[in-house]
């Protein structure tokens, strides 16, 4: 029972870590595509935006050699008036939100609208200008009008005769205009200038934003883009988590913003920016955890079915078990009752032959006893033929007279073998032998009572596979039991025959009335005799049945077509039973 919640613990951790493993990895593969996707994205809209502004620097650059205007910064007689009124039509033409001219000292000398839109603050303090002072290009963000609009500069140096930077052409672009195009996407995409601080992006609510330590930033005044400090904001509340080998950033500060996000950086050295974008992670991780759901929900399939099969084992097991303990008690218990039976029969087998003993016993003083008065007559005739000097009559008196003898000798010896107890062992008896034997023992009756014998069997003596003494003992039940069922009829006869064929066969047939029940004759105590000296005890037959069978022959008994009981006995032939050995 522990091992089998162990077992079931066991499996259920190795499901578990299977699914986890599975989901790091879903999750990793997801993740990865999403961030392929996201690179490209940023790709796509940083083209875009340098493509856009692109257009812009190279005005810068292209307006700074302009002939026209090299004489207004080096201080010479130019048309300043021309030269505004050509700005305003370049400005118009590329959409441009204002070019100025501006000299040495920053002060703006010619600019492209005559309404004096604010200007960023310092002018000649501003990165961007002192850039192009010194020869390059700068570029600057900034801020302007009520709406806070955002613009974008680049600024080009002017080069005098002496071919120094004499002055600087700034040409601003909108950059709202710029941002229209791409306000759609369904990802967040921003750009973030040097401080950090967000300043263009698809999402409104992104700009101004930043990662840095606002207090620090603010101290510091280290805003590059002229725009009021006062205006930025920290960036929405983002958590970090480690998932699939990508950081997957969450918050739920903002509607507007993926609650999970997967995000890609790229920088944009020529514009000064650094773009972002965050690409939902939602969809991709909850795949991830749908596959390996997917695959613990199998495990566990797998696991139950497992169980499933290894309880119908264990049930059928135990049944097996349990019906071999039975089966085996049951044998024990038919053994148990074999060898009660055994002895019973052994038992009845002793009381059946002390009973014939009784019954015989009557029957062999009879049979002695008449010899005995025939020895007795003989020998008083002989003394009186010797007296009177006859010896020949006298010696054949005593002929008979040891003839006699001889016979009552066999009869003791035939009633000597029989009351033995059994102990002998089986082997090849001679058939005819025990038939004579018995016929002699019941030589008197047959007389007395007229019955007239008739023999049937081959001339070659016929042996089969017994013990003498049963076997005469199963023979002397027969010949017994026909002469009482024949007792005061006509015509008394006896058949015993011989068949000899695979097996043999000795039947005893008689006159008499036949078997009232021949289904019952074999059983124990089954006996229709009640009278006389032939009182019965229903065993004759019964253990006659159990000897005929340790011979591994078979008796039967049925009526003769012809009337009187025909009893058989089947015994197995000696020398068959020798080859068999
Ligand atoms: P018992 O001789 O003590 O009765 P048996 O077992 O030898 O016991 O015989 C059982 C019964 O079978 C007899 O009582 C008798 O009814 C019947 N039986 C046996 N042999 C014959 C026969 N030859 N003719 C008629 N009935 C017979």
């Amino acid at each position: 029972m522990r091992a089998r919640l162990i077992a079931i613990i066991a499996y259920l951790s190795t499901v578990a870590a299977i699914g986890a493993t599975v989901w790091w990895f879903a999750l990793g593969a997801a993740l990865g595509q999403l961030e392929e996707r996201g690179r490209a994205d940023l790709k796509l809209a940083s083209d875009r935006l340098v493509s856009e502004l692109q257009s812009y620097r190279e005005l810068a650059v292209l307006l700074a050699d302009h002939p026209a205007l090299v004489p207004l910064v080096t201080g010479g007689s130019g048309d300043a008036q021309g030269v505004e009124k050509m700005l305003l039509g370049v400005a118009d033409m590329t959409g441009s939100l204002e070019i100025l001219l501006l000299d040495r000292d920053g002060a703006v000398v010619a600019q492209s609208h005559r309404f004096v839109r604010p200007k960023p603050r310092n002018m000649s303090e501003t990165s961007y200008f002192k850039r192009a002072i010194r020869g390059a290009l700068g570029t600057m963000h900034w801020q302007f009008g009520d709406q806070r609009q955002r613009a974008f500069t680049f600024a080009a140096p002017v080069f005098g005769m002496d071919r120094k930077p004499a002055g600087a052409v700034a040409v601003s672009v909108d950059l709202e205009q710029v941002e229209t195009s791409w306000r759609a996407a369904p990802q967040v995409v921003f750009f973030t200038d040097e401080a950090g601080v967000v300043f263009v992006s698809n999402r409104a609510e992104m700009l101004y934003r930043t990662r840095e330590p606002l207090g620090a930033l603010r101290a510091r005044q280290e805003f590059p883009g002229q725009y009021d400090p006062a205006e930025v904001r920290p960036f929405y509340e983002f958590d970090a988590q480690l998932r699939g080998g990508y950081e997957i950033n969450t918050q739920s500060e903002s509607t507007y913003m993926p609650e999970r996000s997967l995000s890609v950086t790229q920088s944009l050295p020529l514009m000064n920016l650094r773009g972002e974008v965050m690409v939902a992670s939602a969809e991709a991780e909850q795949l991830a955890l749908f596959q390996a759901l997917v695959a613990g929900a199998i495990g566990l399939i797998f696991g139950a079915v497992l169980l499933v099969f290894a309880e119908r084992r264990r049930g059928i097991l135990q049944r097996l078990a349990v019906e071999a303990e039975a089966n085996m008690r049951l044998e024990a218990r038919v053994a148990e009752r074999t060898a009660a039976l055994q002895q019973a029969q052994q038992d009845l087998v002793q009381a059946g032959k002390l009973s014939a003993l009784g019954q015989m016993s009557a029957g062999i003083s009879h049979e002695l006893n008449q010899p005995l008065m025939a020895i007795r007559s003989y020998a008083e005739n002989a003394e009186e033929f010797l007296r009177r000097d006859k010896p020949e009559v006298a010696g054949e008196n005593l002929g008979r007279i040891s003839e006699l003898a001889r016979r009552m000798g066999r009869i003791i010896k035939n009633l000597r073998a029989f009351a033995r107890q059994e102990t002998e062992p089986l082997g090849q008896v001679d058939l005819g032998a025990v038939i004579d034997g018995v016929l002699e023992l019941f030589e008197v009756r047959l007389r007395e009572e007229e019955v007239h014998v008739v023999r049937h069997a081959p001339e070659a003596p016929v042996y089969v596979y017994g013990g003498e003494v049963r076997l005469s003992q199963v023979l002397v039940n027969l010949v017994g039991n026909a002469l009482d069922a024949m007792e005061g009829k006509e015509n008394k006869r006896i058949e015993v025959a011989v068949d000899v064929g695979a097996q043999v066969e000795v039947s005893v047939r008689d006159t008499g009335p036949g078997l009232s029940d021949p289904e019952k004759i074999f059983d124990p105590f089954y006996t229709t005799k009640e009278v006389g000296r032939s009182e019965g005890m229903g065993l004759g037959l019964s253990i006659s049945y159990g000897i005929v069978q340790s011979f591994g022959g078979a008796i039967r008994g049925r009526n003769h077509p012809d009337g009187g009981a025909i009893v058989t006995v089947q015994l197995t032939p000696a020398e068959a039973e020798e080859l068999a050995a």
